[in-house]
C-alpha cells in the first residue's frame, strides 16, 4: 500500500512540475546520460567512465554544461535528469542519498539569480498543493501532513548560517526552520567552477541553496553561471583542474554562451518531503542507495 501511494505521488510530482513550467513557456528536453564532459562535483570525486567507439563517456552526474549549451537554442528549457553520483557508502545512513537519481534541472537564458529563485518558490508551492488536492488518500496512508507555504522564504547569507551552526549547517538549518529557507552568497571555494562570482563581490557566488524545513534538508542548488570563456577557464585552473579536461565545453563557450541562471531539483528528495518518508529508498521501487543490495 505504501509503495502505490509513493508511486502515484511521485506521478503527481512530475505531472505538478510539467504542467508548471509549461505555463512558464518552458521546453522539455530529453536527458543526455553519456557525455564526454560532465560535472566536475568535486564533493564526489569517485566516477564512471565508460569507453566506447574509441573515446571515454562519463555517466552524467548533472547536466549543467548542456543546459548551458541548450539555451542557446531555447530560452527555457528543463529536463528530468538521470544523474549518477557515487556517494560514500556511509552516506546510505542519511536517509537522503541515492547514487542513481533523477533531477529536475532548469535552465533560463539571461535570467538572474531572484528571478530564478522566485520561479523556484512558484514551482515548489504548485507543486505542493497540486500534492495536497489530488493525494489525498496517498497521504492519509503514508500518515502525511502538508505543511502550508507562502513565499517569499526567508534567506539567510552563507557566512551568516556558518556562523550560526558551523560549516556543516544544513541539517541544523533545516531541523529548526518552518519553512524552506534560502542559503544565499556561497564563497567561491564551496562550489564548482561554474556557478558565477559576483563581480561587486569578488570571492563569493550568484548562487543559492533551498533547504526544506522539518530535516529533509536540501531541495535544489543553483545559481547565475560564468559565461565567458576566460573567466570560465580562469575558475577551472583556480580550482587545480585542467581545462583540458574540459576541452568540449570550452570550445562552445568559445563560440558564445549566453548568460543564464537555473537551478537542479532532486526529485526524490522532493517526493521524499512530500510523503513525509524516513528514508529516500521509498522512492523507488529499484533504489539504488549507496552500498546497499539490490533485488532487481
Ligand atoms: N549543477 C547543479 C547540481 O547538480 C545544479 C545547478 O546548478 O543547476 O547540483
Ligand atoms: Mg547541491
Amino acid at each position: 500500500m505504501r509503495e502505490r501511494a509513493i508511486a502515484r505521488l511521485t506521478s503527481e510530482v512530475l505531472g505538478g512540475a510539467r504542467e508548471f513550467l509549461a505555463g512558464e513557456g518552458f521546453v522539455e528536453l530529453l536527458p543526455v546520460v553519456l557525455a564526454p564532459v560532465t560535472d566536475p562535483l568535486r564533493t564526489v570525486p569517485d566516477r564512471i567512465v565508460v569507453s566506447a567507439y574509441g573515446q571515454e563517456w562519463h555517466l552524467t552526474r548533472s547536466m549543467i554544461f548542456h543546459k548551458q549549451a541548450a539555451v542557446r537554442v531555447l530560452p527555457k528549457i528543463f529536463t528530468f535528469s538521470p544523474n549518477i553520483r557515487l556517494e560514500a557508502a556511509e552516506r546510505a545512513q542519511t536517509g537522503r542519498h541515492l547514487f542513481e537519481f533523477i533531477q529536475l534541472d532548469l535552465e533560463v537564458r539571461h535570467a538572474t539569480r531572484e528571478e530564478v529563485m522566485d520561479l523556484g518558490e512558484r514551482l515548489i508551492v504548485h507543486v505542493l498543493e497540486r500534492v495536497r488536492e489530488r493525494c489525498a488518500a496517498e497521504l492519509r496512508a503514508l500518515g502525511r501532513r502538508l505543511p502550508r507555504w507562502a513565499p517569499p522564504f526567508p534567506r539567510v547569507a552563507w557566512s551568516a548560517a556558518v556562523a550560526r551552526y558551523g560549516e556543516e549547517f544544513e541539517a541544523a538549518l533545516s531541523q529548526e526552520s518552518g519553512t524552506p529557507v534560502w542559503v544565499v552568497d556561497f564563497p567561491i571555494h564551496a562550489r564548482e567552477f561554474y556557478d558565477r562570482e559576483d563581480p561587486h563581490r569578488p570571492g563569493f557566488l550568484v548562487d543559492m541553496d533551498l533547504v526544506y524545513p522539518e530535516g529533509y534538508g536540501e531541495a535544489l542548488s543553483g545559481g547565475e553561471r560564468e559565461y565567458l570563456r576566460p573567466r570560465i577557464e580562469k575558475r577551472i585552473r583556480a580550482q587545480g583542474l585542467d581545462p583540458a579536461a574540459f576541452a568540449p565545453y570550452l570550445a562552445l563557450a568559445e563560440e558564445g554562451l549566453y548568460p543564464s541562471a537555473g537551478f537542479g531539483i532532486g526529485v526524490e528528495r522532493w517526493i521524499r518531503f512530500l510523503g513525509g518518508l524516513s528514508h529516500i529508498q521509498e522512492t523507488r521501487l529499484f533504489p539504488r542507495v549507496p552500498g546497499w543490495p539490490v533485488r532487481l
